[in-house]
């Protein structure tokens, strides 16, 4: 998928946005999702998290990194990195349990998205436009399978 840009105006369409994400998600993805404090990161998992068949509340972790939730076929994990300073100095078991087979994960606050996370399917990044108003741009990493614009140079690729 290429570079993408949307605009939405109201919770319902960041939701929206979150489910036709969800649709092209297979067991074992992470998703990385980034933008200031309300920015919509929890609201856009939210209609992730439905789609993917989760139907009790999704809300913030607060007391652990992360939820974990059954849905149809897999476990959704949504994870909270806010708190962590960065992933360098933090045991890489502690994100064992919310990622891998089985699972599909989106992670608030991927800090420099280091170890696992850098193998992640999707980055969407939100920002406030005014009032009820949220940039989404959703962006796949290149390294993984071709997703999104090159970055890097692109020294040795095919084009
Ligand atoms: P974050 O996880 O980024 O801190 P949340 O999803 O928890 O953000 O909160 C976003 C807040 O902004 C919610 O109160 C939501 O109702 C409100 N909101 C208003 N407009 C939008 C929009 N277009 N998309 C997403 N959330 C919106
Ligand atoms: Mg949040």
């Amino acid at each position: 998928m290429a570079l993408r840009i949307i605009e939405t105006s109201d919770p319902a369409e960041t939701e929206a946005l979150g489910a036709e994400l969800a649709a092209i998600l297979t067991d074992g993805d992470v998703v990385l999702v980034q933008g200031e404090l309300g920015s919509g990161k929890t609201t856009l998992v939210r209609g992730a998290a439905r789609a993917l068949g989760v139907t009790g509340p999704v809300t913030s972790p607060t007391f652990s990194i992360g939820h974990r939730y059954p849905a149809a076929n897999v476990t959704v994990s949504h994870l909270d990195l806010y708190r962590l300073e960065g992933l360098e100095h933090e045991d890489p078991a502690l994100l064992a349990d919310y990622l891998g087979p089985g699972r599909i994960a989106f992670v608030e606050w991927p800090q420099d998205g280091a170890g696992e996370l850098a193998r992640a399917r999707l980055r969407v990044t939100l920002a406030h436009r005014g009032a009820d108003r949220r940039r989404i741009e959703v962006g796949g990493e290149p390294e993984r399978d071709g997703l999104g614009e090159p970055e890097r140079g692109g020294q040795g690729e095919g084009r």
